[in-house]
């Protein structure tokens, strides 16, 4: 199925009634607009015929009966010319020239009514269909898992959210609707010029096949620029993002140029494109208008010669094919550019579809385990990980967590430390091995009542742009304030937060700039304890601080650990000394455990780790 069709049918198809209450009114708008058009013929033979011609004409129209098919309308036409005559005789010629054109009138109104609720109906169809849409990819992308926000740039998750959602709201469903109303409209439209001179349509109908000939041909060239032109116009926006959190760096390294150039590139590149695609987007409307004008001047020419030979055809009959005629050109104009608008805007829908069928990668079992406490311990029984099929980055680990006891995790950078924080918190599933979690594989648990049994405190304190209480209430929507602040003193930050402006209520500033780093740290904190979660992970969540805020976040950190079970991730070691076990990582596998004590007896890898700090 294509992408466009799987958009439609999962968001379009319950907005449905708007959609054929759309096509509707819009059916019958463009009905109104060929039958208002021909309202105008009984008037124009009034005129041109003037109240002493009347009964020639009428004579005159008589004679045209013909047999056969085409004979009814002219038949048609004579029964109502004869009413006419009838009215004109009864109320005076002025008189009723005034009626019908009050009639005319109401006519074009009621056309332009009708359009006015469709456009009406097709509104609540496009935001309803964008709001689910838009609603549905934020769903998804607050599922997918922490792996595929690093590997995707954030421009192009923003672009597909707000561009190519905007894309299906404003072309496609138009184009859509379009799709429905432009056939119809252009069959009456042909089938009223057919039964008017059929000798004149066939000219149309000459012109018309070749016309969708082009626009089908300049459709199908179109959607590769488009799709080109979206990847690059969230390259630009991943630039503008980097580049707004990069100010300090790009400025101290005078960045500017570089920062520039990348920027120029890609935006030179997005112009090229646009202009490849615009080169042809642009060349559909006016080929076919100008195809469209064409015709009508090969038609105005041989209708001209008709009436000048006297042959077949009076004025009337003439002006209005002329003006109905210049009716068909607005929808096959309109249908050409909803063709290309589907082909251009289909990129847009793969790309839609793209990520909603992304894998979550993380699954839940059928019957996942509902744990609400953890009575024994968390076992890592020989687990081995790797990123995306690369080099193993834990081998073989195994550490036993039992229940209230703190275990640190030490050594080298790029030792694998954060990759078991990450495993516990399940962001990633181990390649081998298990996770047990009072004997149940994590895997096996729901994931998110085990989630709220887990905090976490990480080297970067990730805040958002809000006030301080609504921060700390991230993790408990429905504390009181009483909490809160309680929540924060035991965090150590109840002090400096009293000294902001606002208190509580300050607004901290995108991702915490107004802060400091241990002012930010100590408000994460004060986020996990409101949590108050039997289990912490803490990774380095000191070592981005100076010995005075260290101090602080450290007394926080152990009012934090106290009565949890706890894993921690330390950079500095004076800080995990008292830890009931302390785990040396180096390379992905362990190489020693034990206790302080046991572990510098051993003289071994931690011993080193300690003399060397010592220096430091
Ligand atoms: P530590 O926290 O001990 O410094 P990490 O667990 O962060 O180390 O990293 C261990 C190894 O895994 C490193 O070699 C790193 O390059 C690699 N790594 C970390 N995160 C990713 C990722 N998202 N994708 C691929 N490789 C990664
Ligand atoms: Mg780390």
């Amino acid at each position: 199925m294509s992408s466009l069709k799987k958009i439609l049918k999962q968001f379009a198809y319950p907005y449905k009634k708007y959609f054929f209450s759309g096509v509707f009114f819009n059916i019958l708008y463009s009905l109104f607009s060929v039958v208002s058009v021909l309202s105008i013929m009984p008037i124009l033979d009034m005129l041109l015929g003037g109240s002493v011609k009347q009964q020639e004409t009428l004579a005159h129209v008589q004679e045209q009966i013909t047999d056969g098919w085409s004979g009814w309308f002219t038949r048609l036409k004579y029964e109502f010319y004869l009413y006419l005559q009838h009215n004109i005789e009864q109320v005076g010629a002025k008189t009723f020239l005034t009626y019908l054109c009050i009639a005319v009138v109401c006519l074009f109104l009621l056309r332009n009514v009708f359009r006015y609720i469709a456009q009406y109906f097709i509104v609540l169809l496009r935001s309803g269909v964008s709001k689910d849409l838009r609603l549905a990819m934020f769903d998804k992308i607050l599922a997918l898992p922490v792996s595929f926000f690093t590997e995707r740039k954030k421009g192009d998750i923003m672009i597909r959210l707000s561009g190519d959602v905007g894309e299906v709201e404003g072309n496609i469903l138009n184009a859509i609707l379009e799709l429905f109303r432009t056939p119809f409209s252009i069959l009456i439209t042909l089938a009223s010029l057919l039964i008017i001179s059929p000798s004149l349509t066939i000219i149309a109908l000459v012109v018309l096949p070749f016309m969708a000939w082009i626009i089908s041909s300049i459709g199908k060239s179109l959607k590769k620029d488009a799709r080109r032109g979206l990847n690059e116009s969230g390259n630009v926006l991943s630039i503008i993002d980097e580049t707004l959190n990069g100010g300090k760096v790009i400025k101290i390294f005078n960045a500017e140029e570089s920062m520039r150039q990348r920027f120029m590139n890609s935006v030179l590149y997005l112009r090229k494109l646009s202009i490849n695609m615009m080169k042809k987007y642009e060349l559909a409307s006016p080929s076919s208008e100008f195809l469209g004008s064409v015709a009508m001047i090969v038609i105005t020419w041989y209708g001209g010669t008709l009436i000048l030979e006297g042959k077949g055809m009076d004025l009337s009959s003439f002006l209005i094919y002329i003006a109905l005629f210049f009716q068909l050109l607005e929808p096959a104009k309109t249908l050409s550019t909803s063709l290309t608008n589907l082909h251009k805007g289909s990129a847009s829908t793969d790309r839609l579809v793209e990520t909603l069928e992304t894998s979550v990668q993380i699954y839940e079992p059928e019957n996942p385990v509902e744990l609400t406490e953890i009575k024994q311990g968390i076992t890592f029984q020989n687990v081995e990980f790797q990123y995306e099929e690369k080099q193993p980055v834990l081998q073989d680990v195994t550490i036993n967590i039992p229940i209230g006891k703190t275990v640190a995790i030490v050594g080298q950078s790029g030792g694998g430390k954060t990759t078991l924080a990450n495993l516990l918190a399940r962001f990633y599933d181990v390649s081998g091995g298990k996770i047990l979690i009072d004997g149940h594989d994590l895997r096996d648990l729901n994931l998110k009542s085990y989630r709220k049994l887990l905090g976490m405190v990480t080297q970067e304190s990730i805040l958002f742009h809000d006030t301080i209480a609504n921060n700390i209430k991230l993790s408990n929507p429905n504390a009181s304030m009483d909490d809160v602040m309680n929540a924060a003193r035991v965090a150590n930050a109840l002090e400096f937060i009293e000294r902001q402006p606002e208190g509580f209520d300050t607004s901290i500033g995108e991702g915490g700039a107004k802060l400091s780093g241990g002012q930010k740290q100590r408000i994460a904190i004060a986020r996990a304890i409101l949590k108050n979660p039997p289990v912490m992970i803490l990774d380095e969540a000191t070592s981005a601080l100076d010995t005075q805020s260290e101090r602080l976040v450290q007394e926080a950190l152990d009012n934090l650990m106290t009565n949890r079970t706890s894993l921690v991730i330390a950079h500095r070691l004076s800080t995990i000394i008292n830890a009931d076990l302390i785990v040396v990582m180096e390379r992905g596998k362990v190489i020693e455990q034990g206790t302080h004590q046991e572990l510098l007896e051993k003289n071994g890898t931690y011993k080193n780790l300690i003399d060397m700090q010592k220096f430091a």
